[in-house]
């Protein structure tokens, strides 16, 4: 069954073929069939079933989804997957002169296709049979042939795998016509390197693939750009470590679209045949070499390595590099494979004929070699050779299509053919996924979202400070607004009210002046008046007396004269009557008069009246007025105090929070002081100034509630900045302070009074005045009846500093300060208790003082008031502000050998033993360490006790 190779050139194997696939084959098998024989094709069938297990379907290779399942499961490592070269033959129809001179011949070669064999004739009843992977028929189309050479290895190129296409075969069998044809007048007819762009362009996407060109032809070792025919010396470059193959000296043309790649490969035609004219050479005496560069960037839903957790492959999030696959597909159009001395006719030196076919012989060894196993392949003999290393049991996909003619005359050329298409199908390669990881890109692609990142950081933080500063800026320009606003508002409603007063002053002025000028009037008539009164009744008298004497006249005796007399008197009576008359209508015209007069006067005083009620309205307006302005500048400063203290806690924003400190009084005070160390002008100062001291402090004994809140406020705030508290002291602030514990009921007053006390208590001459004003016993009052935590807190703070002063010990202790401060422990809020430990740490520290210095000798007071107790509890205290003061409260009374047996019984001892031990703070574990170690009490009981220390 197998028989040698009758048609082979000269190689051991010659006419055997089989491929790795796992197991192990040998190489006598022969794919030549001996038609004669008609027994069972065993390998053949062997090959072919094999071969199924690679080439599903009709193609030469494995199938792409094969492939693509294959690079899925490999992941990281890619293992190669074996696959043999595969080659298919073709057949080229008879021409015009074959038609006509080989008429009464046969075909040197009879197509099997169906059973994909080639029968090769020996003589009219001798044949040679072999098995191709494909065999094409003269009628075979272009468009299969694409098909089955080359169609498997363009997709493995786009999944990331280097492929080759080659075409073998003697001149004029159709290697160009098979791989170079344009088909531009007929579509149908173009060649494979048309197909496969298309395909390729088909395939990738230009956003984020790449498809590059380099066209070459290699002529006597010599490599020739056909894309820049200038170029034509390029070296052939190694990668040591890959062993990869590249030739940077040729120009690289980016592929955008089918149209450019056709004019490529025309400009690459012409500049072939310009070259080869110059070198007076054939095409057919060189290789043509085309490079398709594919170079794809893999998306989540198809890349092995980032299809994992899923989505996003180039998030720069998932720090995952991008993956390329980097494929390239060599389309290799080899010189023709006539042996030299037949066509010795081209005139060259047979020196200048090895060399032209240096390169294929070259090839035709390497193939020997590999097909044989052999442990060396003269990869290196040629420069073709060296660029296919690859190609040929390298890690690319290769598809070999061998051309031959069917003329006899060409038998020995068309079986030479034959035989390297054979020795070829046994070539293994181990063909390997380009993957990699684009790291460039990855590190582009991160530096450009760094500065992105940087970009956005620096204009947020921009805008944040814009934006501080904006609201800064509108922040004063409210504040300034507000404080013009509430100075113009009082200016007019003072202008306003002066000028209405002094106009209804004006006015009853007036009114005043019209009345004393009436009155002056109804004086001079009511004279005038008396005068006529008097003249009246005088002439009554008068006539009176006239008539009296006419009556004593005798009448009796009366002569002529007489009686002339009496008609003169007679006359004269009528005279004097008619005087009387007109007299008297004067007198009631005059009465009438007077009493007119005298209704004008009641009503004059009347309206008197009336002005005099206005006028006192007036006052009493003025007078609310006053007071109300009084309470509108108290709430200015009160307001502007507070936006003061919001512009200092708005500056000082996100710094230190007072959470432990003293008192937040305290701070408050720092603050004040930072605002006018600033050198800025607090508005605060300006109020001061405008409203004055001697009237706020006036203002905390208003009558109205309100008043006096807002006024105590602003004093307590006022005593919170060092510099105002001499002035609030001396103008009697404290007293009235004092007075406001005593007098008030309300708990507000209570608690900023409080508030302000404490402030004003760290000096010490206010210590001693608050004292020597009573103020223990109003601030234990104050204690005792406060239910408020910050009135406590206070009450406490205040005390606290009292507790400081060494020469107020023993009367604050006598006036019941410190029952007072323990009192307010029923109260749990911590701010309360770390005033009350304050205190009483304060306290201690003037007692170990005195004791030092030998004025006291007795127990402490604190013990003496029960304070130890309380001390010994909150000696562990899990709040740092309470816990700290306790600790060195029991050091200060541990001092004094007086309080040691106290402290024993207390419990305290284990305390301070805790404390030397365990104070977190060294100064206070080294106090109680000192104090422990001093005192023989405490020595003899923890003796006693077996504590070592
Ligand atoms: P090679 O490149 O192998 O030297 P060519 O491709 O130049 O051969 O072909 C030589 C001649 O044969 C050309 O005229 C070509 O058109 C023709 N030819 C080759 N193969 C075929 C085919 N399969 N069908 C029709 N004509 C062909
Ligand atoms: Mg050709």
């Amino acid at each position: 069954m197998a028989t040698s190779s009758g048609g082979g050139s000269g190689s051991g194997g010659g006419g055997t073929y089989s491929y790795r696939n796992g197991a192990t084959h040998s190489h006598k098998s022969s794919s030549k069939l001996d038609t004669h024989t008609h027994k069972p094709l065993s390998l053949n069938s062997s090959s072919n079933s094999s071969s199924k297990n690679h080439v599903k379907s009709k193609s030469l290779g494995p199938s792409s989804t094969t492939q693509r399942r294959n690079s899925t499961t490999s992941k990281d490592h890619h293992p190669s997957v074996p696959g043999r070269v595969r080659v298919a033959v073709r057949l080229r129809p008879r021409n015009a002169e074959e038609s006509v001179a080989d008429a009464d011949f046969a075909d040197c070669v009879e197509l099997q296709p169906e059973l994909k064999r080639l029968k090769l004739r020996k003589n009219n009843w001798d044949a040679d049979t072999y098995a191709f992977d494909e065999v094409l028929t003269e009628f075979a189309s272009q468009k299969r042939v694409y098909e089955v050479v080359a169609r498997p290895v363009v997709e493995s190129v786009l999944d990331g795998y280097n492929g080759t296409i080659m075409a073998y075969g003697q001149t004029g069998t159709g290697k160009t016509y098979t791989l170079g044809r344009l088909g531009e007048e007929d579509t149908a007819a173009r060649g494979i390197m048309v197909r496969s762009m298309e395909d390729i362009l088909a395939d990738v996407s230009l956003e984020t693939d790449s498809v590059s060109v380099s066209y070459l032809q290699l002529y006597m070792e010599s490599i020739q750009d056909l894309l820049d025919p200038a170029n034509d010396n390029i070296t052939i470059v190694e990668d040591p470590r890959t062993g990869d193959v590249s030739l940077p000296g040729a120009s690289l043309v980016e592929i955008r679209d089918q149209q450019s790649f056709v004019e490529l490969l025309r400009l690459g035609e012409v500049h072939r045949f310009a070259a080869n004219t110059k070198l007076n050479t054939e095409s057919s005496r060189s290789h043509a070499i085309l490079m398709v560069h594919v170079r794809r960037s893999i998306k989540g839903r198809d890349a092995g390595h980032s299809s994992e957790n899923g989505n996003h492959p180039h998030s720069v999030k998932s720090l995952k590099p991008p993956v390329v696959r980097k494929g390239k597909l060599v389309v290799v159009d080899l010189a023709g494979s006539e042996r030299i001395d037949k066509s010795g006719y081209e005139g060259h030196t047979l020196e200048e004929a090895k060399s032209i076919n240096l390169s294929l012989s070259a090839l035709g060894k390497c193939i020997n070699a590999l097909a044989e196993n052999s442990a060396h392949v003269p990869f290196r003999d040629s420069k073709l050779t060296r660029l296919l290393r690859d190609s040929f049991g390298g890690t690319a996909r290769t598809s070999l299509v061998i051309t031959i003619g069917p003329s006899p005359k060409h038998r020995g050329e068309t079986a030479s053919t034959i035989m390297f298409g054979q020795r070829a199908m046994k070539v293994e390669n181990m063909v390997k996924l380009k993957e990699e990881f684009d790291y460039k890109s990855l590190a582009r692609k991160l530096d450009v979202e760094l500065d992105k990142l940087i970009m956005e950081h620096e204009r947020q933080q921009k805008a944040f400070e814009d934006e501080i500063e904006r609201m800064a800026t509108e922040a004063q320009h409210r504040l300034s607004e507000a404080e013009r606003n509430y100075i113009d508002l009082l200016e007019k409603e003072k202008s306003k009210y002066e000028k209405d007063y002094m106009d209804s002053i004006r006015k009853l002025e007036d009114q005043l002046a019209m009345n004393q000028r009436k009155n002056e009037d109804s004086h001079i008539k009511s004279r005038a008046e008396v005068v006529y009164h008097t003249i009246c009744l005088e002439l009554l008298q008068w006539i009176q007396n006239e008539l009296d004497w006419l009556r004593s006249l005798d009448l009796s005796y009366t002569p002529k004269v007489y009686s002339e007399e009496l008609a003169d008197l007679k006359k004269m009576l009528q005279k004097e009557t008619l005087l009387r008359k007109a007299a008297e209508g004067e007198v009631n015209h005059l009465k009438i008069q007077v009493s007119e007069l005298k209704m004008s006067e009641a009503s004059r005083k009347s309206e008197i009246l009336k002005v005099h009620k206005m006028l006192e309205e007036e006052v009493h307006q003025k007078e609310k007025l006053e007071r109300e302005i009084a309470i509108l500048q108290s709430q200015l400063l009160q307001l502007s105090l507070e936006s003061d203290q919001t512009r200092h806690q708005f500056e000082r924003d996100g710094l230190e929070k007072d959470v432990s400190s003293v008192d937040s009084l305290t701070s408050q005070v720092k603050h004040q002081q930072q605002a006018s160390g600033n050198g800025e002008k607090p508005s605060i100062a300006k109020l001061f100034e405008q409203v004055g001291l001697q009237k706020i402090l006036s203002l905390l004994e208003a009558e109205d509630a309100d008043v006096r809140i807002h006024a105590v406020k602003v004093v307590a705030n006022l005593a919170a900045e060092e510099a105002n508290q001499g002035k609030i002291v001396e103008a009697g602030g404290l007293t009235s302070l004092l007075r406001l514990l005593q007098s008030s009921q309300d708990e507000t007053i209570h608690r900023v009074a409080a508030g302000a006390i404490a402030n004003l208590a760290m000096n010490e001459t206010n210590q001693e005045l608050i004292m020597s004003q009573g103020g223990i016993s109003l601030l234990s009052m104050t204690a005792a009846s406060a239910e408020d935590p910050q009135t406590l807190r206070m009450v406490a703070g205040a005390i606290a500093n009292l507790c400081g002063n060494d020469k107020l010990q023993s009367k604050l202790r006598g006036e019941g300060g410190i029952k007072a401060l323990l009192g307010m422990v029923r109260c749990r809020h911590p701010d309360v208790h770390a005033q009350v430990a304050r205190g009483i740490a304060n306290f201690a520290k003037c007692e170990s003082r005195a004791s030092s210095l030998g004025t006291k000798s007795a127990r402490s007071f604190l013990i003496e008031d029960g304070a130890l107790a309380w001390i010994v509890q909150n000696a562990n205290n899990e709040a740092s502000s309470i816990r700290r003061h306790i600790e060195l409260a029991l050091c200060h009374l541990a001092q004094h050998e007086t309080n040691a047996r106290d402290m024993i019984n207390g419990g305290a001892l284990w305390e301070l033993v805790r404390i030397s031990r365990d104070c977190s703070r060294e100064d206070i574990k080294t106090l109680a360490h000192r104090t422990l170690v001093s005192s023989p009490t405490f020595q003899a009981e923890m003796r006693r006790m077996r504590i070592s220390y």
